[in-house]
């Protein structure tokens, strides 16, 4: 970076540098004083801003200190008022003779205090829930207690399943179980006869159309759910002789998750009404269409159809679909049915942040060592070494980075077989890290960058050590190259000077972010300040509020952070509404069946035989203990 830019950066360089306004859909934004700030709209329409620095202090001086999950109420609420009113809007709009009802698929974030927040925001729309396996109905039967909202059953469901269900529909719930293998069918009818329950049957069909993303498998002729349409042929007879067509309500399809092209979900739609118009023709009773999830969210904020973002608002999403279950079902005089549509991810995304802070970096520069000079005493090769990097310059880069390579190798090679000294080694690699950023540096100058040394930025680029656990926090950053929004949340008003890989604080070399979302394309490196002696610096995760928490595990047995959840009020102050410390050692530990007191028991005894053998004092003894004692119960993560 030019020194000049270097002086005059402000905050509105850091929105741009990190995209914090295409991704952010206007709740991120940064302030004057360069801090992160969350924005919601009041009751009253106006904007109020929180500093996220502000939320994350005031929950350490609390006892929750990083890493910490942040949850923001309000940003939950607003996408499910979001979603419900963008759905109301396009159906009057367009004339459409029916109404939308959202469920939440509890998959997506299980948690209890999701969940509810959900069930109450919800309330006013009457937003349902999607469970798929008997755990799942069993938290949405307790925690949603609104009749008008679904709860759609997905998933296979044994016998218990279903009677759990049809018993719940005498309490006035509205269930839908739906059929996802032809065989289920006839549990269900079995349980309905015997339970004197009339059911809602829904159907899972197995769409032709073919979606673009990550997760398309769960689209096509393999996808593993949904019935064909033999098979659908074979249920539909079934229930004619059980004299149950009119159980038959719902089509439901499932495109898979994060589906970025707006094409791909209007032609899904309408493969699906030509189902459903059939279905109606045959004389099921219908009335309601399930489109499943897979409304995506622009996590690199580039509007486009590549894998992590969307190239449609959601806005346009409500209306393709309902324009397209008009122009199918208006030309068969099909009634319109209620839609609905089981968006999980763009539910729950936004309204979770993660923040960790730094606890080191490794910097790939030369140091300053006590005898860097090289004298004639050296061996050759050093010296050879010093006139190589002495001698860079923009016209042989190339040339001069391949002769330090080389000489450097030759004195790792000399120091294998004892011919150079360690102190020889240390001054050869310094000189080469030297000749390597003098290159770096003159690249920008070069008129054409050498692909051998295109990769020379990333290979010198600094490693941030992070106090977080990549495989519990944000699985599908290792799993499946997802990436995240990651910004550090103060410090935006000064230039990032340096250049960065993360890496985590599991001892794994698959623990490490290095992919991170771009102005135009991928970065395989994130611009960062550097560390400030005595100041923490904190980076925050952004949407990380859907599948993160619950896929990750217990790798090196770091547990689950301590969560925090806030509400902004009108007037723009906030409360730590729930708190929720995350995992102790002695939590974990038990995690993988040990048992904490009976680890206790089996160190009591170590220490007691070193005071029988004079090896402690019996002080020291309980010094010793009380230091176990006090790891058992702290968190797992690093502690300042
Ligand atoms: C996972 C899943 C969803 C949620 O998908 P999103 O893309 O997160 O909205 C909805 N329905 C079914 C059947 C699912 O399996």
């Amino acid at each position: 970076m030019k020194q000049q830019q270097v002086q005059n950066w402000t905050c509105e360089d850091s929105a741009e540098l990190y995209g914090i306004r295409n991704w952010g859909a206007g709740y991120f934004d940064c302030n004057d004083a360069g801090e992160i700030t969350v924005r919601i709209e009041n009751s009253a329409g106006e904007s109020r801003s929180v500093s996220l620095m502000d939320i994350a202090e005031g929950a350490t001086e609390r006892g929750l200190g990083m890493p910490l999950l942040l949850r923001i109420e309000n940003l939950l609420d607003a996408q499910i008022a979001r979603i419900n009113e963008s759905f109301a809007s396009a159906i009057a709009s367009c004339g459409y003779q029916n109404v939308f009802r959202g469920v939440f698929p509890i998959k997506v974030n299980q948690q209890c205090q999701v969940i509810e927040e959900i069930a109450s925001a919800g309330r006013r729309f009457n937003h349902g829930l999607e469970a798929g396996s008997k755990a799942e109905l069993i938290a949405a039967l307790s925690i949603l207690d609104n009749t008008e909202s679904l709860i759609v059953c997905n998933g296979y469901k044994d016998e218990e399943f279903i009677n759990l269900g049809l018993q719940a529909q005498r309490l006035g719930v509205q269930i839908f179980f739906v059929v996802e293998t032809p065989s289920e069918v006839e549990t269900i009818i079995k349980c309905a006869e015997r339970e004197k329950v009339r059911p809602n049957i829904g159907v899972r069909v197995k769409l032709a159309s073919k979606v673009g993303g990550y997760w398309n498998a769960t689209s096509g002729d393999r996808s593993i759910f949904g019935l064909g349409s033999n098979d659908l042929i074979a249920m539909v007879d079934q229930l004619r002789r059980h004299e149950m067509l009119d159980c038959l309500k719902l089509l439901h399809y499932h495109l898979g998750s994060q589906v970025p092209n707006i094409r791909d979900i209007r032609t899904g739609v309408l493969e699906a009404c030509r189902y459903y118009a059939d279905l109606v023709e045959e004389g099921a009773a219908m009335g309601y269409l399930d489109l499943g999830g897979g409304l995506a969210v622009d996590y690199d904020g580039s509007k486009t159809n590549y894998t992590h973002s969307k190239n449609y608002s959601l806005e346009e999403y409500c209306v393709d679909v309902v324009e397209a279950i008009m122009d199918t079902l208006d030309s068969e005089a099909v009634a319109h049915p209620v839609i609905i549509t089981e968006s999980g991810r763009a539910t729950v995304a936004y309204s979770s942040v993660l923040l960790f802070d730094i606890l080191d970096t490794t910097r790939y520069e030369p140091v300053e060592l006590q005898h860097t000079r090289i004298s004639d005493d050296d061996h050759p090769m050093l010296r050879n070494l010093q006139e190589a990097v002495g001698s860079v310059s923009a016209k042989n880069l190339q040339e001069s980075y391949n002769d330090a390579l080389y000489y450097r190798d030759e004195v790792r090679s000399l120091y294998l077989h004892g011919q150079v000294s360690l102190r020889e080694r240390a001054n050869a690699e310094n000189l080469f890290l030297e000749g390597a950023q003098k290159i770096r540096a003159l690249l920008n100058e070069a008129e054409e960058v050498p692909v051998d040394l295109q990769a020379l930025p990333e290979v010198l680029s600094d490693i941030y050590y992070a106090n977080v656990s990549v495989f519990q926090s944000v699985p599908d950053m290792w799993a499946i190259d997802q990436v995240f929004p990651l910004v550090p949340i103060h410090r935006l008003g000064e230039a990032p000077t340096r250049s960065a890989i993360i890496a985590d604080i599991t001892c794994d070399c698959d623990g490490k972010i290095d992919r991170f979302i771009g102005r135009q394309e991928e970065q395989k490196t994130l611009p960062l300040h550097d560390l400030k002696q005595g100041e923490d610096y904190i980076l925050g995760t952004f949407l990380v509020g859907a599948y993160q928490e619950t896929l990750g595990d217990l790798h090196n047995l770091f547990g689950d952070t301590n969560v925090i959840s806030v509400r902004i009020h009108d007037d723009g102050s906030f409360d730590y509404s729930r708190e929720i410390h995350g995992d102790s050692i002695a939590d974990v530990l038990s995690y993988v069946e040990y048992r904490p007191q009976e680890l206790f028991e089996r160190f009591r005894k170590l220490a007691e035989r070193a005071v029988k053998e004079g090896r402690i004092t019996a002080q020291q003894r309980k010094q010793i203990l009380h230091t176990y004692t006090a790891s058992m119960s702290g968190y797992t993560y690093f502690e300042k």
